[in-house]
């Protein structure tokens, strides 16, 4: 029997989940290859740091591979040595927060049940997928697999370097790339450091600082200087909002509805993250029914003020932070950078802080925590890049990733679909919404295993079809 064969370029997160799914309800003659040059599956950007101040930032509880799955990390995670280990995993509230690499093992091990127990057949390939040409992928060691369906899986190129710090490329006072192994390495514990950028990326960075001893000042500057708040501790039951309600079409109504709903859960002593992990949890129908121009809006406007809400940290790296800046070794500012001179080794910046005169800055070293930079993430992968000049995909109108339409297919320079060509995770966010966080993620390599598995086009397994063969 001709065997039907599925490559996925990426095994992060989601290139893993999908695999995973898609060996669970799979059946024999269909193959599956996860094409990911790191030594494990599973990884990717999020959980491939064995720094143990890296911690996920919700609750182990609410780490899962599918919603039927709920609370099997947690469960995972507490009969693992690694829990009696890290007793500082452990929150007040008796919640859970292991460390990233901790959820790595898990899916790793899930990975490789399932590769075991399935009929259908899983492969890692230890390499860089880097061309697609007549419907086979390419890699960096110039192996071809041929392909029935292509699923990219790549979602978090680096960040970018901020223009302004461009020539300083060759100084060994930047990190231009937080997540470089040993990237810190460099920073002596004496070191003033400047870090620019103020959410996720920067909470790891200082408390990978504060691990490694640091006792330099510490100067976090990004143009609103809001920090990413902590996640709620204790137990609360759901919130869930009445979406039968009428519901505003712009943006200004929802901010206005969500407003309400804080007020109103504030006069039931209840906190502001339910009526948020709410909306989250119903994010994507709601983003999509949005116009282009007010998810537009949304991102010029109130992005920065969702993000630091939405996006969480673990308490135990909050209360780093809160130390830090009560003992005035850790300053955050709101300001943007205007100038970055070489002095001799050491680097001066000038900051316009909002509503203020400029400052002047002298530091040992600088770190760009600006986050993925998701707008560029056509450029920034060799396979990507190719698959863009030819025409066969582009980026979303958002430029948060690449366009694709609701069943995830890639959609080419005319707007048409490619029927086997598709994203899973993030990098679709821009058809999705909200598409970061695991649950959503897990759930969009769900349901794409579930289309990919129900596709009835595929009389010819194993002969690659004519619309990835012209790609
Ligand atoms: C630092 C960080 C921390 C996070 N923490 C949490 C958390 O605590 N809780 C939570 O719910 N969410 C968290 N998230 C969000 C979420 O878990 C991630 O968005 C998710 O893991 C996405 O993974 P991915 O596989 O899509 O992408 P990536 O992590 O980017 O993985 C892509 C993989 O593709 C590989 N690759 C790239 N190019 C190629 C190529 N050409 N050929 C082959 N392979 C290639 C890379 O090596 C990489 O392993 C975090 C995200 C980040 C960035």
């Amino acid at each position: 029997m001709a065997e039907r064969h599925i490559v996925i370029v990426g095994g992060g997160f989601s290139g893993t989940a999908l695999a995973i799914h898609l060996a669970r309800s799979g059946h024999a003659g269909l193959k599956v290859t996860v094409i990911e040059p790191r030594e494990q599956l599973g990884r990717g950007v999020a959980y491939g740091t064995r720094d143990p101040s890296h911690r996920i930032n919700v609750p182990a509880e609410r780490m899962h591979l599918s919603a039927a799955e709920e609370g099997d990390f947690d469960r995972w995670f507490r009969a693992s040595p690694a829990c009696q280990i890290d007793a500082e995993a452990r929150w007040h509230d008796g919640k859970l927060y292991p460390q990233r690499a901790q959820f790595g093992a898990y899916l790793n091990e899930l990975y490789r049940l399932a590769a075991a127990s399935s009929a259908v057949k899983l492969h890692h390939v230890r390499d860089r997928a880097v061309a697609l040409e007549n419907g086979a992928v390419i890699t960096a060691s110039g192996q071809g697999y041929r392909a029935d369906d292509v699923v990219l899986a790549i979602s978090h190129p680096p960040p970018a370097l901020p223009s302004l710090l461009k020539h300083l490329t060759h100084s060994r006072a930047l990190v231009a790339n937080p997540w470089r192994v040993d990237a810190l390495a460099g920073v002596v514990p004496t070191d003033r450091v400047a870090i620019i950028g103020s959410g996720l990326t920067m909470s790891d960075v200082v408390a990978s600082l504060h691990r490694q001893g640091h006792r330099g000042e510490i100067t976090a500057f990004s143009r609103r200087g809001q920090l990413p708040r902590p996640n709620l501790s204790g137990q609360f039951a759901p919130r869930a909002l009445d979406y039968s309600r009428p519901q505003a079409a712009t943006v200004r109504g929802w901010l206005r509805r969500v407003r309400d709903e804080i007020k109103a859960a504030a006069a039931l002593n209840l906190p502001w993250q339910l009526v948020l992990d709410d909306i989250r949890s119903n994010g994507q129908r709601l983003w999509q029914q949005f116009s282009l121009k007010e998810q537009q809006r949304f991102l010029r406007h109130l992005r920065p003020w969702w993000d630091v809400h939405r996006y969480r940290i673990a308490p135990q790296v909050s209360a780093v932070l809160e130390q830090l800046q009560d003992d005035g070794r850790l300053t955050v500012k709101a300001a943007r950078l205007v100038k970055a001179e070489d002095n001799q080794g050491r680097i001066t910046l000038t900051l316009q802080p909002r509503g203020a005169t400029p400052e002047s800055l002298t530091v040992d070293k600088i770190i760009v925590t600006t986050g993925p930079a998701h707008g560029a993430l056509l450029s920034s992968d060799a396979l990507l890049s190719q698959l863009a000049t030819q025409g066969a995909i582009q980026a979303d109108p958002l430029a948060l990733g690449i366009w694709v339409n609701a069943q995830s297919q890639t959609l080419n320079i005319h707007g048409n679909a490619n029927p086997h060509l598709y994203v899973v995770g993030p990098a679709a966010r821009g058809r999705f919404g909200e598409l970061m966080g695991l649950p959503q993620v897990a759930e969009h390599a769900e349901t794409l295993a579930r289309s990919l598995l129900d596709t009835a086009s595929f009389p010819q397994a194993g002969r690659c079809p004519a619309s990835l063969k012209t790609l």
